[in-house]
């Protein structure tokens, strides 16, 4: 099931890329053991990774430990570099899961190795739709945003405790890449992320986009 173009208020977008914030909430860093980074930790998944709502989702198959993250997610509306103004830049809000496969990372970590496997394997970005993005109507930096699996809250999360705010991440990422209408940006994750069976229904939400969900499969 293709996802592109992704349409909001009759403009379409193709994205090229999907940019990924890691250690970005605190208790989630903590939870892992990791460091807090002294600038925003950045890694990628490919577009084609995206799984829009309902589509199901399978297992991968090169890793045992499957973890939920939940994440707000932005699409990028226009061209920038060096931006000061990086909240008008942004067209449309979403939640999303960045799914891991932590044993997988644990290993590659420990090797002092890239991400790639345990984080940009195929179906590793489910994406709910995209609500368009207002100033006047969305606080962003103040939005709570949830997982639940089966039924089970076990991740709930506020923008607001977030280590670099989207600001200043959009800052940051337009320093590194120019950024290009219809880059996705993954924010990060709070902490109670956890693992996923075959046969768990996912359902992630936030006030402004309502909730998502997909049902893993082997
Ligand atoms: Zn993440």
């Amino acid at each position: 099931m293709s996802v592109l173009p992704i349409t909001i208020n009759d403009r379409s977008f193709n994205p090229q890329r999907i940019f990924c914030i890691g250690k970005n909430y605190d208790e989630h860093i903590k939870e892992l053991g990791g460091q807090t980074p002294e600038e925003p930790v950045v890694f990628m998944k490919p577009v084609s990774s995206i799984v829009v709502p309902g589509e199901t989702l399978c297992m991968p198959r090169h890793g045992k430990l499957l973890h939920h993250e939940v994440e707000v997610v932005l699409l990028i509306g226009k061209e920038g570099r060096d931006v000061s103004d990086a909240l008008s830049y942004i067209a449309g809000v979403t939640v999303g899961l960045d799914l891991t496969l932590r044993d997988v990372q644990g290993r590659l970590k420990k090797a002092g190795l890239p991400w790639e496997l345990s984080k940009s394997f195929e179906q590793s970005a489910p994406l709910g739709d995209f609500k368009a993005y207002d100033a006047n109507v969305i606080d962003l930096e103040n939005l709570s945003f949830s997982c639940s699996v089966n039924g089970d809250l076990r991740q709930q999360g506020n923008t607001c405790d977030m280590l670099f705010p989207i600001r200043s991440l959009i800052y940051t990422l337009s320093r590194w890449w120019t950024l290009q209408p219809g880059d996705i940006i993954y924010t990060g994750t709070p902490s109670g992320v956890g693992s996923l069976e075959s046969g768990d229904r996912v359902d992630i939400e936030s006030p402004v986009t309502g909730s998502f969900s997909w049902t893993l499969s082997f």
